[in-house]
């Protein structure tokens, strides 16, 4: 057995690190705090449902995809059937009554756009436009970390990237402001929120080019079917999780990571340490604050960050055949709950997969934005923190029950994951949906999956991806090992093959 690595978390990052290094000869073990490996990438189980609290689209799952190579050499896509997505959403503003469905069919987005307000039609057919114009642009290195690679391959990853980046350098809008150059409100609403209004138009056209190409996809049977598949070639490769594992601290000695230390006070030492675990946690809490530099803090004072959610499931006994996969609701009536007022509802009715639920019900699911410290705070007293949770229930459901009439009669489950969940169960920073936003700064600068001034150390997962989500956590988890082979002078295994 090679050199010992401890890895911290047990995400798709972590799981991904693991993967490579055990198969690179180093021993390995993950440390995780959880009972369970998947970190946010998971779903569970609630009586005849389940809960599928990840994955809404899925990018590279086609056939030939860079990433699908990657996902199936890390046992990801093992027992895993995925579903091509042909509706992304429906946006439905409840002030006007109008509708607009963003589909594969890019076409009939553009003959919708055209019947509700076809003065608006120029600027949709820009985004159709880069949406195309984005086919064949190579995806951000996926086989080859860009911090190992020779000159060489640093040129053709250039060449390979660059239609990607003339997309990039000849959009400099974010969707916020491509919106403010839509007149009709409905349009408006539906370009601000197909994602985030900071995201590059560029980055969202290719996000439309993708689908469009059938190259976006849901796990059937839930998340926890991609990330499981993970913790099993984990296990068959020889590396090993240790559970309910709280790391507060990673021990250092001469400037280089020896070890963690355990919330339960036991320490473990390593020969190299790696983190997935959140970027302000890693580098403030577990380190001190002990390796920064003046661009670190700058990016921790000043770049955004995603906020909170709170997942707020139904299981039915009832199906609703004409209502789309997914829909972004503007409502007509905003509820408040706590300091958060919710005007706006992202809703994944997973009826498609029938694995979720009885054959004559469904589940349907709002994602809705939360505040952490309130969530956190009122956690202290269960009793309010459950009556806060069956409120919020009940106000989605109300608004629920315009779209999916009866479902408040039909309802047989009611599931609510609030901010603090996904910091008690997946110790997610200040229950943060992701890391770093997309915005035109972030995703043209390349996070450090190292800090100054201490050896031995790496990080990996959405922390050190701009943007986040799951193609760029699993790859972090390869890259960073391709580093870690480097510094030990070890080979790399090749698991995606050539
Ligand atoms: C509701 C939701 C929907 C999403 N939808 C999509 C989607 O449709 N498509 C997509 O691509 N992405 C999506 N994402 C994002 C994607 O799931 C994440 O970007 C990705 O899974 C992050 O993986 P990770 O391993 O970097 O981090 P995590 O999954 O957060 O894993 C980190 C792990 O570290 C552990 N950990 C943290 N601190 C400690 C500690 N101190 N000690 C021990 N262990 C610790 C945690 O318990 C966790 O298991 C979604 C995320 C959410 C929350």
């Amino acid at each position: 057995m090679g050199e010992r690595i401890i890895i911290i978390g047990a995400g798709v990052a972590g799981l991904s690190a693991g993967i490579h290094a055990a198969r690179c000869g180093f021993e390995v073990e993950l440390f995780e705090h959880h009972s369970e490996p998947g970190g946010v990438c998971t779903s569970w189980r609630r009586g005849d449902y389940t809960i599928d609290g990840c994955i809404h689209w899925l990018m590279g799952g086609r056939d030939g995809d860079p990433y699908r190579a990657l996902y199936e050499s890390v046992g990801a896509l093992d027992d895993v059937e995925l579903r091509t997505i042909d509706v992304f959403t429906e946006v439905f503003d409840e002030l006007t009554g109008d509708s607009l469905t963003f589909s594969r069919d890019l076409d009939g987005l553009l003959a919708q756009v055209d019947r509700i307000a076809p003065y608006d039609l120029p600027v949709f057919r820009e985004l159709v436009d880069l949406a195309r114009r984005s086919e064949g642009t190579a995806p951000p290195p996926v086989r080859d970390a860009p911090e190992v690679q020779g000159l060489w391959s640093t040129m053709v990853d250039l060449w390979h990237a660059r239609d990607r980046l003339r997309l990039f350098i000849g959009s400099s809008e974010t969707m916020g402001d491509v919106a403010e150059r839509v007149r009709h409100p409905t349009l408006r609403f539906a370009l601000k929120g197909l994602f985030v209004p900071e995201m590059p138009a560029a980055f969202m056209a290719m996000l439309l080019g993708e689908l469009e190409r059938g190259n976006l996809s849901t796990v059937v049977g839930g998340s926890r079917r991609f990330s499981a598949g993970m913790a099993r070639r984990l296990a068959a490769v020889g590396g090993s999780i240790r559970y309910g594992a709280d790391v507060d601290r990673i021990i250092v000695e001469n400037d280089r990571a020896v070890g963690v230390h355990l919330t339960d006070g036991s320490t473990h030492r390593a020969d190299h340490v790696i983190s997935t675990a959140p970027g302000p946690t890693t580098i403030f809490r577990m380190l001190g604050g002990a390796y920064t530099d003046a661009k670190i803090r700058e990016r921790f004072a000043t770049w955004p960050m995603f906020g909170a959610v709170s997942l707020v499931t139904f299981g039915a006994r009832r199906r609703w055949p004409d209502v789309a996969r997914a829909l972004q609701l503007r409502l007509a009536e905003p509820f408040t709950i706590g300091p958060d007022s919710t005007d706006v509802l992202a809703i994944r009715h997973m009826a498609e997969d029938s694995t979720l639920a009885p054959a004559d019900g469904c589940v349907i699911q709002a994602l809705v934005g939360g505040d952490f410290d309130f969530w956190h705070d009122v956690h202290h007293a269960p009793g309010r923190y459950g009556e806060l949770k069956e409120q919020l229930a009940a106000e989605v459901c109300a608004r629920l029950e315009r779209h999916f009439p009866g479902l408040a009669a039909a309802e047989e489950l009611v599931d609510v994951a609030t901010p603090y969940t996904f910091w008690r169960f997946a110790r997610s920073y200040r229950g943060a949906f992701e890391g770093w936003l997309p915005t035109m700064a972030t995703i043209r600068t390349r996070v450090g999956k190292t800090l100054p001034g201490l050896g031995r150390f790496h990080m990996a997962g959405q922390w050190v991806e701009p943007g986040g989500g799951i193609p760029p956590s699993v790859t972090s988890g390869r890259h960073v090992v391709q580093m870690v082979c480097e510094e030990h002078g070890v080979p790399f295994v090749d698991l995606m093959g050539k």
